[in-house]
């Protein structure tokens, strides 16, 4: 370990090197704290769900999963296996409390709205704070704004839509609609079945997540921050504060520790008393190589429910919602039901390009999609960054600052009463 750092008190392990845990050591190193970040996968490495997001940057990520009619649905869930969201059979037992209170948590529209308040609060600076970062780490080039297209059969397939629309004009987030010509000139490549769009005109995309947690590490090395390739099993707990965080065979001795390890946050939180019903909704993406000549926004189409984003690598479509748990294997019939749609969203030629990588990760997600942003329940000098749901990526920079701000005892810049830990 660095010499100059060998004060414990200005030490902070930060667990898990997601987008989440990145941006939070880098703003904890801001504040003069040397950080240790631990994570036994590379930084935005395929393990964690950041590597496969659709890359949106959305300063518009208010709405939940879970809004009033959901119940409705669920039988739906357990019995089509085509659609956007599937419950395993044979998980449900160990779903259901956590499933219960996900349908609970969007009973009504004025819990909807209390809860898109908290939420855009950790979104609506996301696109210039990430184009500030990008530019730090000198991957500018990684963050676009061009604005993120919702697409539509037809006006009234956008008006069912009503409700989360006119939510987000109330919170100030800027759209324009677009009609059928406007669409197709914007982008001439959407198939000619969609009649009517939606651009939110300040979201961001990044075109390869994963480039840009190493260059979001890089800076962090740069600045003396420390990398340990390994996992957390746990901590060493004297009096009800901080003392170490357990790694294999040995302990990272820190009186502060951030655990910022998306859904290998729910063991490290128990480990310390904190029991949080944190589930993964696994998420698959295809990556179809079009040379780059498809679309130049992030597509999302209302009938298809998957983000489609213009990446380096080609194009990438990433979705669904499968409720499986942890340790079950990927079931790649999720994949191939984004591979089959894709082609329907654009003209002909789009069906003759290779799929050329698949993936499946763990969003972890609380049932009230809030994450837990703050102290640990019943350990001094421990904090908790993790249950982003679909929208870490997002929501990183925000749940960054506000924790660099607990750990150097700061009023954040938020409230956060909302996001406790202690909320379950
Ligand atoms: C298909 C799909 C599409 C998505 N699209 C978007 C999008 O467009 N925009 C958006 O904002 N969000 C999107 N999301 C959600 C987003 O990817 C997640 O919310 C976000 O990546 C969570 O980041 P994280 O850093 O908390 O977790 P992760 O990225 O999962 O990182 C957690 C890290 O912790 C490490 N770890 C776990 N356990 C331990 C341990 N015990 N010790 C040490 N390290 C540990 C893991 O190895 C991992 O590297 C999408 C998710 C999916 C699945």
């Amino acid at each position: 370990m660095d010499a100059k750092f060998d004060h414990n008190e200005t030490k902070v392990a930060v667990i898990g090197a997601g987008i989440v845990g990145l941006m939070t050591a880098l703003e904890v190193q801001r504040t003069g704290r040397h950080v240790v970040v631990i994570d036994p996968g590379e930084p935005g490495g395929r393990q964690a769900a950041s590597y496969g997001s659709a890359g949106w940057i959305s300063t518009s990520a208010i709405m939940p999963v879970s809004v009033p009619g959901l119940w409705r649905e669920v039988i739906g869930f357990l019995m089509d296996k085509s659609g956007p969201f599937v419950i395993r059979w044979a998980y449900l037992p160990r779903l259901l409390p956590w499933l219960l209170r996900f349908v609970w948590a969007g009973r009504n529209w004025k819990r909807v709205e209390e809860g898109a308040r908290v939420r855009f609060e950790l979104c609506r600076h996301t696109a210039i704070d990430h184009k500030n970062v990008a530019a730090e780490a000198g991957v500018s080039h990684l963050i676009e704004q061009k604005g993120q297209l919702y697409i539509y059969r037809d006006r009234s397939e956008y008006l069912a839509a009503s409700v989360a629309w006119k939510m987000r004009r109330r919170f100030g987030i800027k759209f324009t609609e677009l009609d059928d010509i406007d669409l197709h000139e914007l982008e001439p490549n959407i198939s000619e079945r969609y009649h009517f769009g939606v651009r939110l005109d300040e979201g961001c995309h990044c075109t390869d997540v994963k480039a840009y947690c190493e260059a979001i590490a890089e800076l962090i090395r740069k600045r003396g921050g420390e990398f340990i390739q390994t996992r957390a099993t746990g901590f060493e707990i004297l009096d009800g504060r901080l003392r170490a965080v357990k790694i294999a065979n040995a302990s990272v001795e820190c009186a502060q520790a951030v655990v910022t390890a998306g859904i290998g946050s729910k063991e490290l939180a128990a480990a310390a008393g904190d029991h949080v019903p944190l589930e993964s909704e696994r998420g698959y993406h295809v990556v179809i190589a079009d040379g780059g000549n498809t679309v130049t926004h992030p597509i999302m189409p209302a009938d298809g429910k998957m983000g489609i984003t213009p990446t380096r690598q080609g194009l990438r479509v990433a979705g669904q919602v499968e409720l499986a748990g942890v340790k079950a294997a990927p079931d790649w019939r999720r994949a191939e039901i984004l591979r089959r749609f894709a082609p329907s969203v654009f003209q002909a030629s789009f069906a003759s390009y290779k799929v050329i990588d698949q993936w499946m990760g763990h969003r972890p997600c609380t049932p009230d999609d809030l994450p837990c942003i703050g102290p640990a329940g019943f350990c001094a000098g421990l904090f908790y960054g993790f249950g982003h749901g679909h929208a870490g990526l997002a929501q990183a920079p925000a749940t960054a600052k506000l924790l660099a701000a607990l750990v150097a005892g700061q009023e954040p810049q938020c409230d956060v009463s909302a996001m406790s830990v202690l909320r379950f």
